[in-house]
C-alpha cells in the first residue's frame, strides 16, 4: 500500500493494492478497525460538509475507501450516494491541482504519476491534445468531442455546454482548469459506478450502527437551499395529506401545521405564496399562517426552523399514506427532491407560475 493509493483510492492500482493485501472488509468491521471509523467520517463529511474529512495514515485511508462505498450502499439513498461521489471527486480535483504541477508529475509520498497516466486511467489519453506545449506543461488543450461529452454532459454550469465552446475538426477547445473539471467528473463517475453494491446480509447487519450514524446526518440535512420548485403533485404523501386538510378548512394540530408550513417554506415558498396556497377555503387563518411562517423562517424568531424528519413525523402521527419511495428516504424533503429529480422537465409545472398565468389571463 503506497501513499499514492491512499490519496487516490479510486485508481485501478489502488484497488489492486487492496485486493493484493487480501483484506476482508467483514473482518475489519468485526474487529472495529480504525478504517471503519474513517469510512464513516468520509461519508458523514461528504453528506454534511461536502468534503471527505481529514486524511489519516496510508493504510487507514486506503482501506476506508472500499468500506465507505459499502456504507453508502447500505444507506442506499440517492442524496448520500451523490454527495459522497461528489466529495471524493472534489477532493481528487484539489489534489490534482495541487500535485500535478506542470512538468513535475503527480507527487505523493515519493510516488509520481504523470498527467498522461491520469488521462489513461479514464480512457482520455489520445483524446486530449496539448495546444501550447507538451501535455504535462500545457495550459491550452483540445479534446475529442465524444470524450468531452462523456464527462461534460452532466456538468450543470452553462460554460460546459457544447454550444458555448469553440469546436473545430471534431475537437473542443479547453484550458487546463477545464481539464481538471473533466477529470473531477471522471472521478465522480468512477466513485459512483456500481453503487449501491450488493452487500452480504452479515456485513450489512454488522454495519447497522454506521448506517444509523449516516441516516441521522441525512435527517438533519437542510435540503431547502437546493429546492425552489413547487409541484404539489410531487409532494410526499404526508405533506399532500396535510395540504389537503388545510385547504379543506380542517383544524390542524400545532405540530401538523408546523410540519406543512415549514415544508412549504423549505421548498422556497414565500409567506404570501403559502397564504395563497392555503387560501382555497375562506375559513383558513391567514393571520396565524403569516405569523407561523415568519416565525419558522426566523424573521420573527431567533431560529430558522427546518421541517421535521420522517422519524419526527411518525412520532406525531403525521406520517400517513406511505408509499414505496418512503421506504428509501429519511426526510420528506428528500422524498420531494427525489420525485423532482425523477420527473421529466415537462411535468415540472411550478404552481407559482400557473397561478401567475391564471391571474394574468383573468385581468
Ligand atoms: S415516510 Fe416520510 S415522506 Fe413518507 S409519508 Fe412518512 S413522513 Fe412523509
Amino acid at each position: 500500500m503506497k501513499p499514492l493509493h491512499a490519496r487516490y483510492p479510486f485508481l485501478a492500482d489502488a484497488r489492486e493494492a487492496v485486493e493484493a493485501a487480501g483484506v476482508d472488509l467483514a473482518v475489519l468491521v468485526e474487529d472495529g478497525d480504525p478504517a471503519v471509523d474513517r469510512a464513516v467520517d468520509r461519508v458523514r463529511s461528504a453528506v454534511v460538509e461536502r468534503s471527505i474529512g481529514d486524511p489519516t495514515d496510508t493504510r487507514t485511508e486506503l482501506l476506508s475507501y472500499p468500506i465507505a462505498r459499502v456504507i453508502v450502499s447500505v444507506v442506499d439513498t440517492r442524496i448520500c450516494t451523490q454527495r459522497y461521489a461528489q466529495a471524493e471527486a472534489s477532493a481528487a480535483r484539489e489534489r490534482f491541482e495541487d500535485e500535478l504541477q506542470p512538468g513535475e508529475g503527480l507527487r505523493s509520498g515519493g510516488e509520481q504519476v504523470a498527467l498522461r497516466d491520469v488521462l489513461a486511467e479514464f480512457d482520455l489519453h489520445g483524446q486530449v491534445h496539448a495546444r501550447d506545449g507538451p501535455l504535462e506543461t500545457a495550459q491550452a488543450y483540445e479534446i475529442d468531442v465524444p470524450a468531452y461529452l462523456t464527462y461534460a454532459a452532466d456538468r450543470r454550469a452553462d460554460r460546459w455546454r457544447l454550444t458555448r465552446r469553440r469546436v473545430a475538426d471534431g475537437r473542443v477547445r479547453i484550458d487546463r482548469e477545464d481539464l481538471f473539471g473533466l477529470l473531477e467528473a471522471a472521478v465522480e463517475d468512477r466513485v459512483a459506478s456500481g453503487l449501491p453494491l450488493a452487500v452480504p446480509d452479515v456485513l450489512e447487519e454488522a454495519l447497522d450502527e454506521e448506517r444509523e450514524t449516516i441516516e441521522a446526518a441525512l435527517s438533519e440535512l437542510d435540503l431547502t437551499r437546493e429546492i425552489d420548485t413547487v409541484v404539489p403533485d410531487l409532494f410526499p404523501p404526508c405533506m399532500q395529506h396535510l395540504l389537503d386538510r388545510v385547504q379543506s378548512g380542517d383544524h390542524l394540530a400545532h405540530h401538523s401545521r408546523f410540519a406543512i408550513t415549514s415544508f412549504l417554506a423549505g421548498i422556497g415558498m414565500s409567506t404570501d405564496e403559502i397564504v395563497d396556497l392555503y387560501q382555497v377555503n375562506p375559513g383558513f387563518g391567514e393571520e396565524m399562517t403569516r405569523y407561523q411562517t415568519d416565525h419558522i423562517r426566523g424573521e420573527t424568531s431567533p431560529t430558522e426552523y427546518s421541517s421535521p424528519s420522517c422519524a419526527t413525523m411518525q412520532s406525531y402521527g403525521d406520517c400517513v399514506n406511505k408509499d414505496d419511495l418512503c421506504e428509501e428516504i429519511p426526510h420528506p424533503m428528500a422524498y420531494y427532491e427525489r420525485r423532482l429529480d425523477d420527473a421529466d422537465d415537462d411535468d415540472l409545472d411550478d404552481w407559482r407560475e400557473a397561478e401567475a398565468d391564471a391571474e394574468e389571463s383573468s385581468s
